[in-house]
């Protein structure tokens, strides 16, 4: 037993339709997962039964560790905490705004838990374990339903002061473009996410596809799908051309629903270098390793 100052790693990634938990044993191997859904926003006490499920979650996992070994725990959450408040602020799972969720999980659980919003450890657990893994400054990309990003530096999450680091996906890029949820408009969020693009699509033709029809409108030559798909090209290079002059990463990785479109890795790459401010751009652009896990895994490198 070489590794026996290693702690066990429980990780809880507090999703918007599911709460998924799971143990890395000392040697970074997967001991358990377990899953429960996410009370739904309309529900009347909705914060309460988030910190109900969380909590029992923590309990359950905790029963596979065996008795005095040392374990981490590390929280994963849609939104991040403002480190003036304490207050989870920017989450769409809107119950959980203004509340002070690692607070209220401590208490109850009668330990301390890390906390960090859900790109944070997508990013983290692909710089440690998945495909950032050789790379120093890593900016992590989640691209699904909405857009998120974080950026990890030696296997450590920059926080920022206001812990806002790294949330790209509400950088306003189109003072024309169309409200967002944040206040805000033409947000990144709007341009290149699933939700986003589809919008875009509505409001453009008048009707309604999902963004898996977009994509195969566009590979079959379809004027409609098109049109709108090179747009959210064109905003992805043009987002993501712009963080890499802020930033310049080692790398890029890229997450969520959409990173297995795989135009993104070619002509995406293209319009990248277009905007990007230096005329040889080789930052290299990603697809993630890790898949749906990597937001549970890097909850769990977060714990404390
Ligand atoms: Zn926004």
């Amino acid at each position: 037993m070489t590794m026996k100052n290693k702690p066990y790693r429980l990780g809880v990634d507090l999703g918007g339709t599911k709460i998924e938990g799971m143990i890395l044993d000392p040697d970074d191997r997967v001991l358990l997962r377990k899953r429960k859904p996410t009370p739904r926003n309309g529900s009347g006490h909705g914060y309460e039964m988030v910190l109900d499920n969380v909590c029992d979650l923590i309990r359950e996992l905790q029963q596979a560790i065996p008795d005095g070994a040392d374990c981490t725990i590390g929280i994963g959450t849609p939104g991040s905490l403002d480190p003036a408040t304490g207050l989870l602020q920017n989450s769409n799972t809107l119950c959980l705004n203004r509340m002070p969720l690692k607070k209220d999980i401590e208490d109850r659980i009668g330990r301390p838990v890390g906390m960090q919003n859900d790109a944070n450890c997508f990013t983290l657990a692909e710089s440690i374990q998945g495909a950032g893994k050789d790379f120093r400054v890593v900016f992590g990309i989640i691209m699904g339903t909405g857009c998120g990003g974080g950026i990890s530096i030696d296997g450590k999450i920059l926080q920022g002061a206001h812990g806002i680091a790294g949330e790209w996906g509400h950088v306003s890029i189109d003072p024309d473009g169309v409200d967002c949820y944040c206040g805000n408009r033409g947000c990144i969020e709007t341009k290149i996410s699933g939700g986003g693009v589809e919008k875009a699509f509505a409001a453009r033709f008048g009707r309604r596809l999902r963004m898996e029809q977009i994509v195969a409108g566009f590979r079959t030559g379809d004027g409609p799908c098109a049109e709108i798909f090179r747009q959210f090209l064109d905003d992805f290079g043009r987002a993501t051309g712009g963080l890499i002059s802020v930033l310049d990463p080692d790398a890029v990785v890229i997450g969520g629903g959409l990173s297995n479109i795989d135009e993104l890795y070619n002509e995406g790459v293209a319009l990248i270098r277009r905007y990007a401010f230096h005329p040889n751009i080789h930052t290299p652009i990603l697809k993630n390793k890790l898949g749906d896990s990597a937001g549970v895994i890097g909850a769990a490198w977060i714990g404390v």
